[in-house]
Order: C-alpha cells, then sequence, then structure tokens
C-alpha cells in the first residue's frame, strides 16, 4: 500500500456524502433494506448502539427515571388532539387502515375490505399523544406527580430522502416523557435532560456540542420551547443530535391531564419530552471516521481490543492461539469506567493484513498482533486506531494489559479534542451580510465539501429575515446559545437591532 492509497473511497475532501455512505459499508454497520427509507443494521453498528444505550440508560435511572414501554399505534383522534403537533407530523405519518388480509378471486393477497378499521391507526412518529393519554389516566392528584418515564422504543417518520442512520423512515431512539406538578419543575427537567445528553455526547461519544434553544420556526410542533445540542461534523455542517421539549401545558390539555393541587384546584399538569435516535451512530461516524474507515469511540465501541494471532505455520498456530487467549483473559480482567475490557480474538483463517484491514476499517480502538517471533520476545505489537495504520508499538505484553485502561482513554480524549479544534477553527463572528453569504457559499472556499462552518451572528428575531436565509444558501438557526452574552448588535440579514449572536449553520 502507497502513502496516498486509502481504505476508503472517494475520501472525505473528494466527495463527503459519498465517503459517509463508504465508511459504512466498509465497517458493516448497516445497509439499505427492501423496505424503502428503511435500513438494516448490522451487529458491529447495533453493538455501537447498545453501547450507546447502556450510557445513556443509566444517566437517565441517575437522574430519577424508569422505564416503561407504550404501543406501536395511535389512534387518529389521539394525534388529532393538539392541533400544532398533527400538522407538524401529517405529512410523514404511515397509516394502518385494515386488521385482515385475504386472497381476492383474482388470487392476489389483499387487504379484506371487511376489515377495515372504523378508526386509523397511526403508527407511532413520536409518543406525546399516547402517553400524555395514559398519564391523564394515573394522575388524580398533585401526589401523583411527577411522573418521570423514558421508553425505549422504534418510531416511524416517511422520509422521501433517506440516509443510513441521519434520515431513516423507521429509526430507534428513546423519548423520556414527564409530567410535573408546576412549571419551573417542568422547565428544570427540561434543562436537566439537555445537560445530560450535553455531557452524554462529550463523554461517550467524544463530540463537542453546543447547547441552547431552538428558534420558534425549528421547535418541537406542539412544544413552548425546544432545547438541543448541537454538533460539527468534519464537513463543517452541523447535526441536531438530541432535543429536549418544554411542552407547557399544551400536551396536558390536549390529553386532559388534570390534578387536584394542594390548594384542592383542578390544575393541568406540566410536561416534557426529550430523546435522542440512532442519528448519534451518523453523527459519530461524520465526526470521528477518516479517509481508512470508522474509528469508534472506546467509551461506545462494542469490542475495545482486537487480538490479531498471525500464524503461517500450523507447527505454531496452537501456541500462537493459547498466547491470545491468555492475554485476551488478561486484559478482561482490566475495567474502562466501570465495566471489563471487551477483548476479540480473531482466528479466522484469513490473511493477516487482510484481517488488520478489516478491523481498521471497522474502527476497534485498539489492535494486538501476536505472532510466533512475539511469543520468544515475550512481546506484542499494539496500534491505536486514532494513529496511523503503520504505527505500532512493540510492548511486554505485561504492560500491555497494565497501560490499557489509559491507552483507550488517551484515544477517547484524542478523539474529542480532534473535534473540539476542527470546531474551534470552523467557528467565526461574521458581521455584515456580505461576509455572511460569502461565507456559505461552498465555491468560494475552492473546496466543494466544505460548508462554511458554524457563524455566531446578530439576529433580530424575525422569522422573516429567517426563513428568507434557509431560501437563500440553506442556513438554518441552529440554536440560541445558553452561553450567548448579552451584546447589542445589527441583524445580519436586515440590520435592524439585536440583543444577541445565535449560532447559524448548514444542517444534515
Ligand atoms: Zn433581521
Amino acid at each position: 500500500m502507497t502513502d496516498q492509497k486509502t481504505a476508503i473511497t472517494p475520501t472525505r475532501a473528494q466527495d463527503f456524502p459519498e465517503w459517509y455512505q463508504q465508511v459504512i459499508r466498509a465497517a458493516d454497520l448497516a445497509e439499505n433494506s427492501d423496505v424503502r427509507g428503511c435500513m438494516v443494521i448490522k451487529p458491529w453498528g447495533y453493538g455501537i448502539w447498545e453501547q450507546m444505550q447502556r450510557g445513556l440508560d443509566k444517566m437517565f435511572k441517575e437522574t430519577g427515571h424508569k422505564n416503561a414501554y407504550f404501543p406501536l399505534f395511535i389512534p387518529l383522534s389521539y394525534l388529532a388532539k393538539e392541533a400544532e403537533h398533527v400538522s407538524g407530523f401529517a405529512k410523514e405519518c404511515a397509516v394502518v387502515t385494515h386488521h385482515r388480509l385475504e386472497v381476492d378471486s383474482e388470487g392476489k393477497l389483499r387487504p379484506a375490505p371487511s376489515a377495515e378499521l372504523t378508526e386509523p391507526l397511526v403508527v407511532r412518529p413520536t409518543s406525546e399523544t399516547i402517553i400524555g393519554a395514559t398519564y391523564a389516566k394515573w394522575v388524580q392528584s398533585y401526589r401523583d406527580l411527577p411522573i418521570l418515564i423514558n421508553q425505549w422504543a422504534n418510531v416511524v417518520r416517511w422520509e422521501m430522502r433517506p440516509r443510513l442512520f441521519l434520515r431513516t423512515a423507521e429509526f430507534l431512539w428513546q423519548e423520556g416523557h414527564t409530567a410535573h406538578e408546576t412549571e419551573a419543575e417542568a422547565v428544570e427537567e427540561t434543562e436537566k435532560m439537555l445537560d445530560v445528553y450535553a455531557t452524554f455526547a462529550r463523554e461517550f461519544l467524544a463530540v463537542p456540542v453546543f447547547t441552547g434553544e431552538k428558534t420558534e420556526a425549528e421547535r418541537f410542533p406542539g412544544a413552548v420551547k425546544t432545547l438541543c445540542i448541537e454538533a460539527m461534523v468534519q464537513d463543517r455542517k452541523a447535526i441536531q443530535a438530541g432535543t429536549s421539549h418544554f411542552l407547557g401545558q399544551n400536551f396536558a390539555k390536549a390529553s386532559n391531564i388534570v390534578f387536584q393541587s394542594r390548594e384542592g384546584k383542578q390544575e393541568l399538569a406540566w410536561t416534557t419530552s426529550w430523546g435522542v435516535s440512532t442519528r448519534l451512530v451518523g453523527t459519530v461516524i461524520m465526526a470521528h471516521a477518516d479517509d481508512d474507515g470508522m474509528i469508534v469511540p472506546p467509551r461506545i465501541a462494542p469490542t475495545h481490543v482486537v487480538i490479531l494471532p498471525i500464524s503461517p505455520k500450523p507447527e505454531t498456530r496452537e501456541a500462537v492461539f493459547a498466547a491470545a487467549e491468555k492475554l485476551a483473559e488478561e486484559l478482561r480482567g482490566v475495567t474502562f469506567h466501570g465495566a471489563p475490557v471487551e477483548v476479540e480474538v480473531d482466528k479466522r483463517d484469513i490473511g493477516g493484513g487482510t484481517k488488520n484491514w478489516e478491523w481498521i476499517k471497522k474502527g476497534a480502538p485498539v489492535r494486538i498482533e501476536l505472532g510466533p517471533r512475539d511469543l520468544e520476545k515475550g512481546t506484542v505489537a499494539v496500534a491505536r486506531r486514532d494513529q496511523s495504520p503503520k504505527e505500532k508499538q512493540f510492548l511486554p505484553v505485561a504492560d500491555v494489559v497494565a497501560q490499557i485502561a489509559a491507552t483507550l482513554q488517551a484515544i477517547q480524549d484524542n478523539l474529542y479534542a480532534r473535534a473540539l479544534t476542527l470546531r474551534d477553527a470552523n467557528l467565526c463572528d461574521i458581521d455584515t451580510k456580505e461576509a455572511f453569504y460569502e461565507y456559505f457559499t461552498p465555491k468560494n472556499s475552492g473546496k466543494p465539501e466544505i460548508h462554511g462552518g458554524f457563524a455566531r451572528s446578530h439576529w433580530c428575531g424575525s422569522r422573516e429575515c429567517e426563513a428568507q436565509i434557509k431560501e437563500d444558501l440553506k442556513v438554518t438557526i441552529r440554536c440560541i446559545p445558553f452561553d450567548a452574552a448579552a451584546e447589542d448588535g445589527q441583524c445580519v440579514f436586515c440590520g435592524n437591532a439585536s440583543k444577541r449572536r445565535v449560532i447559524f449553520a448548514k444542517s444534515y
């Protein structure tokens, strides 16, 4: 392999969207299914999702939540109860209209006309309405509050332009739904869960995020306030990686979640909802993968260390395999963030080079090669996925075991540092309309794959300015960041007075 050759073609610089598809294929993460817009998540991709679930689930429970499960189907009339909500989701709803099939006179299978449902069922695009209807039955008194529940589930939002992990018709997610006695408690919950997401993104995904509030135009349909975390990926676009909604009393009113207050009055509850999805897998790919394939941050890696026994001659094979298994056992005895280091010994009978490259493309954090000569010397060759494929360190076995947790953490920290460096290098304050339009026109950078970056600019608060910028440049306000200082300025579009900067970017 020459210096210029990469395992993935095209490279990120040549064609970022196609590179993304090729990484998913090379790393064996997922594939398109026969059902348009729906993906098959393969074991390596699903393993990453499971690690994400594990990390998040623990954080949800530590913040007082419990898991439950609600129906896949929502009666049409439930969805209709909240006007903004239904208009926001109507265009992407899958609807069940029949409950039986029959063979017609021409021998073809069809939904039986006699089995038409009196009320169609919508496959959940999100569960506020069905969960709200349930909470209405559970809540009578202020003593029944708060309700703090999370659901791990799949949802369906019909998708015309699907892209693996980032936008699929069916996707996996979690949705938290809480009900509270007071507005202040519900607002606090909304902020707390956004904080959980931001911490998770930084510590597990090694992805820095901005936290802030969405503008009215970008808000969840039916919410009073939508908070979000926004990440930058390697083509400088933004990905909304998680949202937390303060729903006010809108859904309580629609679902009739009424309780008797401490003063003996009938009052409406205050509710929230919050979610992240398999979109996070896409975010991690776009944030960390390189021209040789996937790079999985150790904290979400299904396998931390892969051991590759090299035994070209049959007479040494058994000894090499035995040494590999022994090393695997020793490594499994080490803990990384409270759980055993996950180790796989790849004994498949295929060429060592091919095998090594497979794991590079899959992005396993650490690869260890072990051959007959290493056995004699008592050393092994250790390679880190965040370094060049050619870089190897020859270490005594005991050192590898002693250092593995620190090595994994070093990889995790390095990935975060890289992502932060990229983001900070592509974050700027822009104060004139001319500079703003110039920044977001890719041909100006001489690199068609670069989409500007994150611009912190003043905005007057008008929906018209926001809409015109979106139409002209496909640039949206990603969030009104929490950490934005009060600062007098002029709207980058119309020049009217503005009190603070917001973050503009192109997005997925
Ligand atoms: Zn304006």
